[in-house]
């Protein structure tokens, strides 16, 4: 039987990588649980409810020595330095930007599986932290924008006038752009969506939302659920669209991501300039590099005709206990792949797409980067 440690996350982070709930499970699994003191202490999880769960509650370098460490961000390389020989580390470790990271493990003769590698099959789904973080990030988009929204999103006629309902822009309806849209047109505000991939359209429209096409001779094709780059023909159209929008709408919510590359660019300063004062952009790229020219990475801005944008890079952390849930959860159901005779033993089988796909590092040797994966 192997223990599993559950480890506190460096300052900044609030989210943590199991909840007593999890803990249950992963008991149930056959495992031995050892959370490190004050681990969920910002994500409204306390040391008593772990202990009632059943896990141990001990020091960091005692969580630190289990066999099998979960944590939510890459480890710093004095975290690498407290993991046991040959144990097994299960995080979002960035595998394809943290050669650092990578190869920092592979060193330490640890075996590495990367969260964030999850392969986009529908089998992986429920395993898969960036979709289960995407949706609390856009939802928790709409509630900053609404934060910093001087006015209602809802329309209202009352005795003392009538108030128009907010107009809300946003640039990109995949799992992010999908739950902004949600959350938005559930405040009551006229929600519009844009995407190159034209399949998101009926998506778009059945959660509240109006579909802008952005009209030219191709469709984008994507064979790995994945969106490519756009070509010319498509950015020059779309810039078009963009620069009608912002000189209509309050509020501008940005997704826009394409693996392995540079976030597009979408508004540019001259966009921003033509928004009306009191206008609000959340640029859900910014760490990527940006959707909106002016947007800093974790930063509020406020632009010199009234226009916010904000940066923030934590979105998910900002709901901490629903996002420890879930992502809790998602590390329950990886798991359970990975412990098939419930005896707390992790077996790592490569044959098994999804575990090829996520192990960076096995036993010192780096198995990165994963053949690539084919979606039906
Ligand atoms: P993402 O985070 O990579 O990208 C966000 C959105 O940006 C995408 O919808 C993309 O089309 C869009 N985009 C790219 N370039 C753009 C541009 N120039 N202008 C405007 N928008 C642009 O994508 P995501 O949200 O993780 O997921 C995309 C799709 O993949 C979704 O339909 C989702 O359901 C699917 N998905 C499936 C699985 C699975 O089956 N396991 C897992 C994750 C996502």
């Amino acid at each position: 039987m192997s223990r599993i440690g559950i480890v506190a996350e460096s300052a900044g982070e609030t989210r943590v990588a199991a909840t007593p709930t999890t803990v249950r499970t992963l008991i149930d699994l056959g495992y031995e649980v050892a959370v490190e003191r004050g681990a969920g202490a910002s994500s409204s999880f306390p040391d008593d409810a772990f202990a009632d769960a059943g896990a141990s509650v001990v020091d960091r370098s005692d969580a630190w020595a289990s066999e099998i460490v979960l944590k939510v961000n890459p480890p710093t390389p004095d975290e690498v330095a407290l993991l046991a020989d040959g144990a097994t580390i299960i995080a979002m470790l960035s595998p394809a930007l943290r050669a650092d990271v990578r190869e920092s493990l592979q060193t330490r003769g640890i075996t590495a599986l990367a969260l964030d590698a999850v392969p986009r099959i529908s089998r992986a789904q429920s395993m898969d932290v960036l979709s289960s973080m995407s949706n609390i990030s856009g939802y928790r988009a709409v509630v900053e924008a609404a934060h910093e929204f001087g006015r209602f999103f809802t329309g209202q006629v009352t005795a003392a006038g009538k108030v128009p309902p907010a107009t809300v822009l946003i640039a990109g309806a995949g799992v992010a752009g999908l739950a902004a849209i949600g959350a938005a047109s559930s405040l009551g505000a006229i929600v519009r969506a844009t995407d190159p991939r034209p399949e998101v359209a009926d998506q778009v429209t059945s959660i509240g939302g109006t579909y802008l096409p952005v009209v030219v001779d191709e469709v984008m094709e994507s064979t790995d659920g994945y969106a490519k780059a756009t070509s010319e023909a498509y950015d020059a159209a779309a810039a078009a669209l963009y620069s009608a929008q912002a000189r209509e709408v309050d509020i501008i919510i940005t997704t826009a991501l394409i693996p392995g590359r540079p976030a597009p660019r979408l508004i540019t300063a001259a966009d921003v300039a033509s928004m009306k004062p009191g206008s609000v952009i959340v640029d859900m790229a910014a760490a990527a590099g940006g959707n909106v020219e002016g947007s800093v990475v974790g930063e509020r801005i406020v632009t010199p005709n009234g226009v916010t944008i904000l940066g923030y890079s934590d979105l998910a952390s900002r709901l901490p206990a629903q996002a420890s849930q879930l992502f809790g959860t998602n590390l329950v159901n990886l798991l359970k792949l990975l412990t098939p005779g419930k005896d707390g033993r992790l077996v790592l089988d490569f044959d098994d797409v999804v575990q090829r796909s996520i192990t960076v590092v096995r036993d010192g040797e780096s198995t990165w980067p994963p053949p690539p994966v084919q979606v039906a």
